[in-house]
């Protein structure tokens, strides 16, 4: 068991080799992140070609999270970069014109969306150029008139928030809907939705995934400030959170973002859904082989907090080493679990019978200091069940089927362990002590707590605790 907490990578023209995929696999990385806002479908479909290469070459199970765009507010076409400053005026029009100074010191453009700008309303801020430059709202209509608050220098195409002002923008753009459809079509694991604001937003992305024969995990991004405030709605139709702080830190200010973090990972916990914390945990390796005393430090509090995955963005997709990004992100999850407050992580509501069963069977494994967990489990739910209450040992999953198993690569301590066949709970038992003694996954003195549901097979009943010691898995053995 080399570490608990799982590690995500955001492939690019830096890491897209099937060499480096599996350097990067060997290397700690748990799951993909294939970034939708760049590359081609041809481009993509490539890419995970050599992602499954690299699984079967390595023998290493990793998942697939498709990054879907999303609505991102961008600013047209500039004649050439604004060099604003403080006081200059800069008037959003609704026809799309390639943006150019208009006389001294005011300048006119358009962004990607015009229909957010009737929505503005005097003394509200637009950001642009990732918060970079602030303007002030000073005449609002279907033209917005912004006094710029700070010199900066504007070009095209930069992202665009509006920090103070409730968009109702549609989620899913037809690329992102084209997009979802190819996820679907080549089998992704997960998706993650950008700038949601809302429950109702989650719902449209389940609705394309379910109309079309998906069963992706859907991954709500946190980076816009109403989806700070609808947070609880948005994770109970979630199958997991990201918590985005690129976008996050330009939408609420960004000393709010650390207590947001730790806030979205704690209720994330409390429902058993894996949280992904992201953005700029190595920045400085994008250029360096060393990382920042920072930035080390904000991957340990990550830990800490109790996220399930850490993620590297730039780092991994355009870096110059990505391979030692995932290993310095490997040894300090590895460093920081040496103090990992286990005890921090009771005290739950509970939810359903399941809950209540699984936080016996941890207390039972920690008490009687069990080599592992044996989570034998059908749609991968009770090993996120265990997860939540972070036991002292590695919670190896039994399933039945390789996609639940790359599901399972998302969440904290999970490691999908054993494929089986059979149907019956002691012929599965029988084929995981043969194959775990055999393979070295399980220690001939050791002892072993299990949980699962009988008859298997049907999710959601789990009602077996059984404890394996030496003379048990002896027993099955020789079966
Ligand atoms: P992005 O999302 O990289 O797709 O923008 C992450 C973030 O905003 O932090
Ligand atoms: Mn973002």
């Amino acid at each position: 068991m080399k570490k608990r907490t799982k590690i995500l990578a955001t492939i690019g023209p830096a890491s897209d080799t099937l060499s480096q995929l599996e350097s990067l696999i060997k290397a700690g990385v748990n799951v993909f992140r294939m970034n939708f806002s760049h590359g081609t479908h041809a481009y993509h479909t490539e890419v995970l070609k050599k992602i499954r290469e690299a699984m079967a070459n390595t023998g290493l199970i990793v998942g697939v999270l498709q990054d879907i765009s999303g609505p991102k507010v961008r600013v047209g076409k500039l004649e050439q970069p604004f060099h604003l400053q403080k006081g200059d005026i800069l008037t959003f029009i609704q026809e799309e014109v390639v943006g150019a100074k208009v006389a001294q010191g005011h300048y006119s453009l358009s962004i990607n969306k015009s229909e957010i700008l009737p929505k503005m309303q005097v003394g509200e801020f637009i950001y642009l150029c990732d918060g970079n430059i602030r303007a002030k709202v000073i005449e609002a209509g279907n033209v917005v008139k912004t006094e710029v608050q700070n010199s900066g220098k504007l070009s095209s195409n930069k992202g665009v928030n509006f920090p103070n002002t409730k968009l109702g923008i549609e989620i899913l753009t037809q690329k992102d809907r084209a997009d979802m459809l190819w996820g679907i079509a080549h089998g992704v694991d997960f998706m993650a939705i950008s700038f949601v604001q809302n429950a109702q937003d989650m719902l449209k992305a389940r609705a394309i995934i379910n109309e079309n024969g998906g069963d992706q995990q859907l991954f709500a991004k946190i980076e816009k400030f109403d989806a700070v405030e609808n947070i609880d709605e948005i994770l109970a139709v979630s199958d997991g959170l990201m918590v985005a702080r690129g976008d996050l830190g330009i939408e609420v200010p960004y000393y709010e973002v650390p207590a947001i973090q730790k806030r979205v990972i704690q209720k994330a916990n409390s429902m058993s859904k894996p949280v992904i914390t992201a953005t700029q945990m190595l920045l400085s390796m994008t250029e360096n082989e060393t990382a920042t005393r920072a930035e080390i430090s904000d991957v340990a509090n990550a830990v800490l907090d109790g996220t399930d995955v850490v993620m590297l963005s730039e780092e991994s997709a355009v870096g110059q080493n990505p391979v030692l990004a995932v290993e310095t992100m490997f040894n300090t999850i590895r460093e920081t679990e040496k103090m990992y407050e286990y005890d921090k992580f009771s005290n739950f509501k509970m939810h359903d019978e399941m809950d209540i069963i699984d936080e016996t069977a941890v207390m039972l494994a920690n008490n009687l200091n069990a080599n592992a967990l044996l989570a034998f489990t059908t749609s991968g739910q009770s090993a996120k069940k265990l997860a939540r209450y972070r036991p002292k040992k590695a919670i190896l999953a039994v399933i039945h089927d390789e996609r639940i198993a790359r599901s399972l690569t998302i969440v904290w301590g999970v490691i999908p362990a054993f494929l089986v066949e059979q149907s019956t709970l002691n012929e599965m038992m029988k084929q995981v002590v043969k194959e775990g003694l055999s393979q070295e996954v399980l220690e001939r003195d050791g002892c072993y707590v299990l949980t699962a549901g009988d008859p298997v097979g049907v999710a959601g009943t789990t009602n077996n605790i059984r404890i394996l010691r030496a003379h048990e898995l002896e027993f099955f053995e020789t079966l």
